[in-house]
This record gives C-alpha cells, structure tokens and sequence, in this order.
C-alpha cells in the first residue's frame, strides 16, 4: 500500500513538472511572437520614416532647382517651374520653357503638349498626396 502511494505521488510529481514544462514552453513562445511583432513594428516604422526622408528630400531638391518665372504672356509671377523643364503658367495656362539659367519663355506647341502633361502628372500626384494626409 505504502509502494502505491508513493508511486501515486511521484506520477502527481511529474504530472505537476509536465505542466510546469508546458507552461514554460507557452511563456517561451509567447515572448518570440512579441519580439517577433515588435521587430516588424520597427521595421515598418524605419521605413515609413525612410519614404517621408526621400519624399522631402525630393522635394527640397526640386523646391532648389525651380524658379518662380514671369509668364510671357500674361506677366503673372506665380508658377514656379523647374531649370531645363517646362511648365503651364498658373495664371493663363500658357506653355512656358525655363533654360538652365533660368530665362523664361514661351514654349512650342509640341513642349505645350509635354508641360500639360507634366502638370497633369503633377496635380494627379497632389491630389494622391492629399489623400494619403486623410
Ligand atoms: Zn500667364
């Protein structure tokens, strides 16, 4: 009866260690699943801070490289348009050409197909851009 007993209570024992083992495993598992979340958090945060660096960076350096131009045709002042690209004056809509030292004038048929396009991509990009803030 004596040998029963003890081994009843060292099966409880080693039940009781199963459980703990288990238990311990769960713990283990559940910290990896954390630290597994917290890395892809950190790694979405670095890149989204990576995009909005580049973003700004783009436009700094497209803010540096454009002019605010005179339009030739309406003398408006309030487009500013890139060196060596063209634009559409935001006033009279006129296709304007700015050289790379920054002479303004006004653009051939064939560039006022090319700078409305460049203003169409533009203001599509602004509208996208807009809709991300929301
Ligand atoms: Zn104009």
């Amino acid at each position: 009866m004596g040998f029963h007993l003890g081994s009843l209570i060292r099966l409880g024992l080693s039940i009781s260690e199963n459980i703990r083992a288990q238990q311990e495993i769960e713990r283990a598992r559940a910290l990896e699943a954390q630290a597994k979340s917290e890395a892809l958090a950190q790694s979405q945060r670095y890149q989204a801070e990576t995009a909005s660096f580049k973003r700004s960076v783009y436009e700094q350096k497209i803010a540096r490289e454009s002019v605010a131009v005179e339009c030739p045709n309406c003398g408006s002042t309030n487009t500013r348009i890139r060196l060596g690209s063209a634009g559409c004056c935001a006033y009279c809509g006129t296709a304007i050409r700015v050289s790379t030292q920054g002479i303004a004038y006004v653009a051939s048929p064939l560039d006022r197909t090319q700078a409305q396009a460049a203003e169409d991509i533009k203001q599509k990009s602004g509208q996208e851009n807009d809709e991300r803030k929301d």
